[in-house]
């Protein structure tokens, strides 16, 4: 039988785990706390078990399941890490350090079944969907590489479901790793604190809308049009921008008042960056009724990929221009682009700088 993976569990299946195994609850929960709180990565760590526990529970169960093949560092400090599953699946998970809160970006599958022609994960295809386990193991791996073994980050953490594979398309062990990641009693990274992002599987926006205890939600736009999305993201021939702008809407009215969501619209040079569309993103926003804001994201270019980023004085016209419509406009900041840890670049790339390789 393989061995159960505990990071997966939550703390009243860890108790329940430990009392099917014929110990007092209270094991199930120094466990909990000790794999999430403390962040121990091997049963001989966790003294406070007696030792037979101990060996039983190397015999029966595993702690993590993804091994660290490399880690590469930006200039920026920005730090990718490409791991491997226990049947030899790439694993992409970056941290990202700034000045007011660092955040960690994980990725919910092992390459990505759709195929952004933009995005360099689609070149992977999906591999497979990556179990609640393996998604609260790359966080506990980034924080214990980051800060030190069970060290707390000093302002608390972000993360962001924005790394390889579609998120939406593996929703129940998401929502899981979520859950147990929110717990006091371990990571205690509240919902709040996470952010989904997703190319647009209606269905599940609509899913999560009904949810009382959710993350932020992120949708992928890319394009203002049905013809260049199409194009761009074909996830979009099934559900169309009415559709998914609709999907947008019910999701926005659930929100609590100040509350809001992003979209996301990676920046193409000569693409998508015209002001012609700019107008039309902001009307399409505009007659959905939405008030939320969106993220501009200038493409981060990567072989073999056919686009290029569009220039500085393209994305801030283009941020004039929604803005002048009403629209809420950021700029995102390229981050580790050096090391192919930005957003679309990761594709299990081991080919760098040797200088980067740690
Ligand atoms: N599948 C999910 C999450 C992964 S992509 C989704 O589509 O939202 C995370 C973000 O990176 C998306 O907004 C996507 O549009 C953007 N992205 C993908 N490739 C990119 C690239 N090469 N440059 C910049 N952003 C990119």
């Amino acid at each position: 039988m393989d061995p159960v993976q505990l990071l997966g569990l939550n703390q009243a299946e860890l108790v329940q785990w430990m009392e099917a195994l014929g110990e007092p609850s209270y094991r199930g929960r120094q466990t909990f706390i000790a794999l999430h709180h403390r962040r121990l990565r091997l049963f001989s760590e966790i003294s406070d078990l007696p030792r037979a526990l101990r060996l039983t529970l190397s015999e029966s169960a595993s702690i993590s399941t993804l091994e660290v093949e490399s880690r590469y560092i930006s200039e920026d400090g920005t730090r990718r890490y490409l791991m491997n599953t226990h049947d030899h699946r790439p694993v992409e998970t970056v941290f990202i350090p700034d000045e007011r809160r660092d955040t960690i970006c994980f990725s919910s599958q092992s390459g990505c079944p759709l195929q952004c022609s933009f995005c360099l994960t689609a070149q992977l295809g999906l591999l497979r969907s990556l179990t609640a386990a393996e998604i609260v193991d790359q966080i506990v791996i980034a924080l214990n590489d980051a800060y030190g073994p069970g060290v707390a980050p000093a302002h608390g953490i972000n993360l962001v479901g924005m790394g390889a594979g579609e998120p939406f398309l593996n929703f129940e062990a998401l929502m899981k790793a979520i859950s147990i990641m929110a717990d006091a009693a371990g990571l205690h990274i509240v919902p709040n604190r996470v952010t989904v992002s997703t190319a647009g599987i209606v269905p599940r926006i609509r899913e999560l809308a009904t949810m009382p205890q959710r993350p932020h939600l992120a949708i992928s736009l890319a394009a203002p049009t049905d013809r260049l999305r199409d194009e761009l993201m074909p996830i979009n021939k099934k559900w169309p921008l009415d559709q998914l702008l609709n999907g947008c809407r019910d999701f926005e009215r659930s929100l609590k008042p100040g509350e809001r969501f992003t979209f996301e619209y990676v920046m193409l040079d000569n693409v998508n960056d015209s002001d012609e569309q700019a107008r039309q993103l902001a009307n399409l926003l505009n007659r959905h009724g939405l008030r939320a804001k969106v993220n501009l994201i200038p493409h981060n270019p990567a072989d073999p990929l056919p686009y290029l980023p569009s220039t500085s004085e393209r994305v801030d016209r283009f941020k004039e221009i929604l803005e002048s419509k009403g629209i809420h406009v950021y700029v995102r900041r390229p981050r580790g682009r050096d090391i192919y840890a930005a957003c679309g670049q990761l594709a299990a790339r081991r080919s760098l700088p040797e200088a980067v390789v740690s």
